[in-house]
Parts: C-alpha cells; sequence; structure tokens
C-alpha cells in the first residue's frame, strides 16, 4: 500500500537525525553541500554524510534580512537565516560546508555565512565549453577532495571515490526510476508526493535506506498503474515545472497547481530531473565527476542550452500538457532565461506555458491561484 508506505519513509526520516548523531559519536563527520555543482561522491569517498542544505522555508528570512538586502532571492535568505539562527539540525550537524560561486546573491552570501561557519568555495566556470574550463574545474574538483581528506584524517584512494560513485549512480538510478512512473497516465503520485519521497530521501545518512524505499514505491506505482489506480482522472492536465529549485516548505506553486484540478508530473529543476544523471564508472573518477557536474544545465551557465535540449526531452516523454517556469523574486538568471523558455516551448513544441515570479511567503496565494486556474483553461 503506499500509504504505508509513506508512514514508512517519516519513520525514516525521524529516525535520521539519531542515525547522523550516532555516525557523528562514532567519529566520523558530516559535509553540508548548497546547490548541485559539488560532487558529494567526495564526502561519501571519506565516510562522511553529505547534507543538502539549500534553504526551502520562509521561517529563518526574517533573521536573515537583518543582515542580508531584503531584495534577495528567498532561497538564499533561507539559507542564510537557518545558519544564522541556528535552528537547522543539518547544518549544526555539518563539520564543513562546501558552496560554489553559481549566483552573485550565494557567492556574496557564502562570506557572510564563513564567519558563522568555514565554507570551502568552489569556483564554479560560467560556461560549459569543456575545452576552457573543465581543466579549472576538476582542479577545484581536486581541492575539494584534499580539504575533505583534512577534515575527516582520512587518505581518499580512487577505490573509495569510484565506490561513492557506484553508491551514488544507484542512488540516482532510484530517484529517476520514481520520477518516472509519472509518466504513466494517470500518474500513479502526486507531484507533492513526489517532492516529498526526493526531499526527505536526499538526507538521509544511509543513502541505501533511501534508494530501498524509492524503489518500493517505484514497484507500488508500476503496481498501480497497472491496475489503472490513480488520485488523477486520464484527462488531469500535466504540468511540468521548470526553473528555480523546490522542496517542502517552498512547494506553494506545486500544491497550487494540484488544488486547481492539474497534476505535477515532472520536474525539470535541481530538485528533479537534473540531479538524475549518471557518472561514468570506468574513466578516471576525478576527472569523471568534474565532467558530469559542470554539464549541470543550470541558468548560472551562459549559454544554457543543455536546458533546452532536457526540456525538449522531458516534454514529450511525459505527455506534459503545460509548463510552469518558477522563478524566486530577485533570481536573475532565471528570470532572463525564462524568455528563452517560453520561445521554446510556445513556439518550437507549442505548448502552452506560464511564468511565476514569487517568494516563499503565502501572502500572493490567490493572486496565484487566480492565474493558475486561467492557465489551466487553456491547457
Ligand atoms: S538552481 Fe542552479 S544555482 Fe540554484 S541550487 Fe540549483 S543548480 Fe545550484
Ligand atoms: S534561485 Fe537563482 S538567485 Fe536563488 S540561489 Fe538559485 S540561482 Fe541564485
Amino acid at each position: 500500500m503506499k500509504s504505508d508506505l509513506f508512514k514508512k519513509l517519516q519513520q525514516i526520516t525521524e529516525q535520521n537525525l539519531i542515525d547522523i548523531e550516532t555516525h557523528k559519536q562514532e567519529g566520523n563527520h558530516a559535509i553540508g553541500f548548497y546547490c548541485l555543482y559539488a560532487p558529494t561522491e567526495l564526502a561519501v569517498a571519506a565516510n562522511a554524510i553529505p547534507l543538502p542544505l539549500c534553504g526551502t522555508r520562509q521561517d529563518p528570512i526574517e533573521a536573515a534580512e537583518e543582515v542580508l538586502p531584503r531584495n534577495l532571492c528567498p532561497l538564499i535568505k533561507s539559507s542564510y537565516g537557518f545558519a544564522a539562527s541556528d535552528t537547522c539540525p543539518f547544518f549544526r550537524f555539518s563539520d564543513l560546508i562546501v558552496a560554489d560561486t553559481t549566483c552573485d546573491g550565494k557567492k556574496k552570501m557564502f562570506e557572510l555565512m564563513n564567519e558563522i561557519k568555514p565554507v570551502h568555495v568552489l569556483q564554479l566556470p560560467q560556461q560549459q565549453n569543456m575545452d576552457l574550463f573543465l581543466a579549472p574545474w576538476e582542479t577545484e574538483v581536486a581541492q575539494l577532495k584534499q580539504k575533505v581528506e583534512e577534515l575527516t584524517g582520512k587518505s581518499i584512494t580512487t577505490q573509495d571515490i569510484r565506490d561513492a560513485i557506484r553508491l551514488l549512480n544507484r542512488e540516482r538510478t532510484a530517484q529517476k526510476r520514481l520520477m518516472d512512473v509519472c509518466k504513466a497516465k494517470p500518474s500513479p503520485l502526486t507531484g507533492m508526493e513526489l517532492l516529498e519521497i526526493l526531499f526527505k530521501t536526499g538526507f538521509f545518512a544511509d543513502k541505501e535506506k533511501g534508494i530501498a524505499i524509492m524503489n518500493e514505491i517505484a514497484d507500488t506505482c508500476e503496481a498501480l498503474s497497472k491496475n489503472n489506480e490513480s488520485p488523477f482522472k486520464k484527462e488531469t492536465p500535466r504540468i511540468l515545472l521548470t526553473g528555480v529549485p523546490v522542496g517542502l516548505g517552498s512547494d506553494k506553486v506545486v500544491k497550487i497547481i494540484e488544488e486547481s484540478g492539474a497534476c505535477v508530473v515532472a520536474y525539470e529543476n535541481c530538485s528533479g530531473y537534473k540531479k538524475a544523471f549518471q557518472v561514468d564508472e570506468e574513466k578516471d573518477p576525478i576527472a569523471a565527476l568534474s565532467a558530469q557536474y559542470l554539464s549541470i544545465p543550470c541558468s548560472v551557465m551562459s549559454p544554457n542550452q543543455g536546458r533546452l535540449d532536457l526540456l525538449g526531452e522531458m516534454i514529450p516523454e511525459f505527455s506534459v500538457d503545460g509548463v510552469v517556469d518558477l522563478t524566486w523574486q530577485a533570481c536573475h538568471t532565471y528570470n532572463v532565461e525564462a524568455h528563452q523558455i517560453q520561445q521554446f516551448v510556445t513556439e518550437k513544441l507549442s505548448i502552452p506555458y506560464l511564468h511565476i515570479e514569487t517568494d516563499y511567503s503565502l501572502s500572493d496565494t490567490e493572486q496565484l491561484r487566480v492565474r493558475i486556474e486561467a492557465f489551466l483553461e487553456m491547457v
């Protein structure tokens, strides 16, 4: 039963804080990561737990605004606010913070965060021309390996990294399999359910537990689809969400879409399909990690053709009826890129498109509902 598996997911989530604490008491480490570009394999290779730290809640933003400008992306304010107010257990558990120079607001925020806890910043190239930028990025990745070795006192071998790549490839395969069950028409999972599973398993100290529960849920969903069981009807509009990352707490747009009678069947963002890649297991591991992570198609890259390519694959594969492009307020890269996404989706693919710019507060919920309902009438 799907509901039993969600109860199990919740139990593992609650047990997880104890698991992380036990791991640390045994002399091991936890490393907090912001953003998708830093290879978490290097933490796993040193037996450290990688924790995804991007803030997804409104609560700590007030504390952040004492230091940061108000007209900054809520993800940056939420991330900093959690650190400044010491209200995130995962930030507290982290012995080191790993960050990247992605957008301007984030990289400048990390300078301030460094006063709270050591932040190791990777200098991320802003272009994916591998001839020019792969070598310097590989140096950054190699330096991160050294930093993790210094922190943990463990010398990371090539085999350790290969093992970590294999483990995280299995995790990404499970994530992709889970996301792919939503290709069924109608989808056996709601967009909110999918978001909850991907979000919660991201923090699991034991990757095997996350892989197992995602595969169990995927098995159940595939069986449901065979019996045509779904919370939706065949004609329910199917929405792909692209743009900025979302998580529990920054999910209002997903909730409104589904409350308005549609289903979010696919997430193209970095909390969804963008992270479901595979790292080459045969190549030199540092070279393989560097090449794969640098290829992530986020709007901080210029140009960012990879996002259009990914959308071009996902929209037909998930039988998408409409695309919602979400931008957090003051996020220039996604906001500007929205124009190209709109042109691509509406002109090349002839799919209805809606761009939404909002923050984490609930103050515009009813306004958004009116816009989304009007959009769904066109779909
Ligand atoms: S949207 Fe881009 S910069 Fe922001 S967390 Fe995701 S990959 Fe990193
Ligand atoms: S959503 Fe945009 S502004 Fe916010 S952290 Fe990501 S790239 Fe930067």
